[in-house]
């Protein structure tokens, strides 16, 4: 196992600049993930970690060792890809155990460690197939067990379930947090899937543009993120952005436009101030018409089974609600609902920054 720290690094292509000085502690035994909008630099920030790419700036440290000049080979990382490719013509077993083979290892010890890994990827009985006879689940396991056998002191992932289909993807990522818990190797996994860098990490890293936007334990980065950005980018269906304007009331405070009041007793938004209140869909209550923060009207409505997601619109704004799914709505329905006030955010409308 390793600590990972992140000093001030930067990276420049040419003259542009992809990751803009980031700072980052990664604690021994972490599961950290990189989540953030295509292009916002986790794979960068990922290849910088594992050598693949040079550093332009700042400090990369393992174990509290400068690594920026070290060969990726002597790093002691274990990276897996989005695209596992395996040998075709060799085995299963023999992919798995190919890494180990090239550095010189007994072939004692190499079947040892395969068959070990296999227990663990509960692919045992596939270790003689060749990959074309596998599926991509099993496949992707098969490159998983390529970089556990090496006992590496941290593992890498790259989007390693893009390929594979929804079912397969929520049962790898299950894998996936098993053979954390049970080795404790600290890793690093990039994601642009919110739901599975949620699920996932102990600790979550949300990137835009090469700045880290937000970073912390995922339960307290959704209850609390520190702008819209944050907000929207973490939680699905997405957090409900309301444009409103303040009207101050003695001692209340108003947030009005058609559709949509709250008053809120201690306040210190200014009189015609324009402020966005952010909320979301699973914190939206049905209640009656006198306690309502929000008169919708019920647009679209989608089933799910265990809930459903009611689209509706709000004057000329769109929200949407998560619902008992016993409640029984038609679309052109009056949907009166509430808020508790901790589950209510305000952003600034120009910066986005979180308000208060
Ligand atoms: P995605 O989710 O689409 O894979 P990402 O967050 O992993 O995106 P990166 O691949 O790290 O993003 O790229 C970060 C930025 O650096 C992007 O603007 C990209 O265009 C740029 N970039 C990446 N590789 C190079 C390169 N070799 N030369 C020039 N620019 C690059």
């Amino acid at each position: 196992m390793a600590s990972i720290k992140l000093e001030r690094l930067i990276k420049n292509y040419g003259t542009f600049r992809a990751i803009k000085g980031i700072d980052l502690d990664i604690a021994d035994g972490a599961f950290v993930t990189f989540v953030g909008p295509s292009g916002c630099g986790k794979s960068t920030l990922l290849r910088m970690v594992a050598g693949l790419e040079e550093i332009s700036g700042g400090t990369l440290k393992i174990d509290d060792e400068v690594v920026n000049e070290l060969e990726p080979r002597d790093r002691d990382i274990a990276m897996v890809f989005q695209d596992y490719a395996l040998y075709p013509h060799m085995s299963v077993a023999e992919n798995i155990g190919f890494g180990l083979k090239m550095r010189g290892m007994e072939a004692g010890e190499i079947s040892k460690r395969v068959k070990e890994a296999a227990d663990i990827l509960q692919i045992s009985p596939l270790l003689e197939r060749k990959p074309g006879q596998l599926s991509g689940g099993q496949r992707q396991r098969v490159a998983m067990g390529r970089a556990i056998v090496r006992r590496p002191k941290v593992y890498l992932f790259d989007e390693p379930l893009s390929n594979l289909d929804a079912k397969l993807r929520v049962d790898m990522r299950t894998q996936i947090k098993r053979l954390h818990n049970l080795l404790e190797t600290t890793t690093i996994y990039v994601t642009h899937d919110q739901v599975e860098a949620m699920t996932l990490a102990d600790h979550i890293v949300i990137l835009k543009d090469g700045i880290i936007m937000q970073q912390g334990n995922p339960v307290s980065v959704y209850e609390r993120p520190i702008s819209r950005f944050v907000g929207e980018f973490i939680g699905s269906p997405k957090m409900n952005i309301i444009s409103a304007t303040v009207s101050r009331d003695s001692d209340k405070v108003n947030f009005t436009n058609e559709g949509f009041a709250l008053s809120v007793s201690a306040c210190e938004k200014a009189d015609g101030q324009l402020i966005e209140v952010g909320i979301r869909p699973e914190h939206l209550i049905p209640c009656d018409k006198e306690n309502a923060l929000i008169a919708a009207r019920v647009d679209v409505l989608e089933p799910l089974g265990s809930d459903t997601h009611a689209i509706c619109l709000v004057g000329k704004q769109e929200l949407t609600a998560r619902l008992d799914p016993s409640l029984r709505l038609s679309p052109g329905d009056t949907l009166y609902l509430r808020a508790e006030p901790e589950k209510i955010h305000f952003f600034d409308p120009e910066s986005g920054d979180r308000l208060e």
